[in-house]
């Protein structure tokens, strides 16, 4: 088997450093910088029989009055394009808030027939642990998640269960 898997989110999400903890190399760049990959950067695993090929989807985000700015037409045109043939979306928010940009993200994600998989990222900062149920509860019942997975891309922590949600769908 193989699949495409679209990795989402609003700049600075860690999208990258996911990217590079799933495929163990650094081919994404990674950035406290928003909109440092202007292209798609795609990376393939393969796991045994099947064949994983991730995708970093730039340009998600941009709603509103920057639209119709060349480069950012240039990125969304982009960013519909990698959804459209997906089997599975990885949809990453940054645990410590839920901004304008990331509603603009799941508005985007409305007509996308794929699954799409909630990672919550950052959960190495979580100061309490039970500061995370209620919130994302919240999040969680703005769309109909194949699952929700907290995890830390930059401490690879629960990483390998969201890659196991992930394969499910190819
Ligand atoms: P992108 O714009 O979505 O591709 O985000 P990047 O992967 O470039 O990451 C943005 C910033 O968040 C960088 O400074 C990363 O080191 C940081 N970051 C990414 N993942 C994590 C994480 O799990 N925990 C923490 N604390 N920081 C992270
Ligand atoms: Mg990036």
């Amino acid at each position: 088997t193989c699949g495409f898997v679209a990795i989402v989110g609003r700049p600075n999400v860690g999208k990258s450093t996911l990217m590079n903890r799933i495929l163990g190399q650094k081919i994404s760049i990674t950035s406290r910088r928003p909109q440092t990959t202007r292209h798609q950067v795609m990376g393939i695993k393969t796991v045994d029989e099947t064949q994983f090929i991730y995708v970093d989807t730039p340009g998600m985000h941009i709603m509103s009055k920057d639209r119709n700015k060349a480069i950012n037409r240039f990125m969304n045109q982009a960013a519909t394009q990698a959804l459209r043939d997906v089997d599975c979306v990885v949809f990453i928010i940054d645990r410590t808030r839920w901004t304008e940009e990331d509603q603009a993200v799941l508005k985007r994600l409305e007509h996308v027939k794929a699954p799409v998989i909630l990672a919550v990222n950052k959960v190495d900062r979580l100061g309490e642990k039970g500061d995370l149920l209620p919130w994302l509860a919240d999040v969680g019942a703005r769309r109909d998640f194949a699952a929700i997975v907290p995890i830390s891309a930059k401490h690879g922590t629960q990483v390998d269960t969201l890659e196991e949600e992930v394969a499910k769908h190819l």
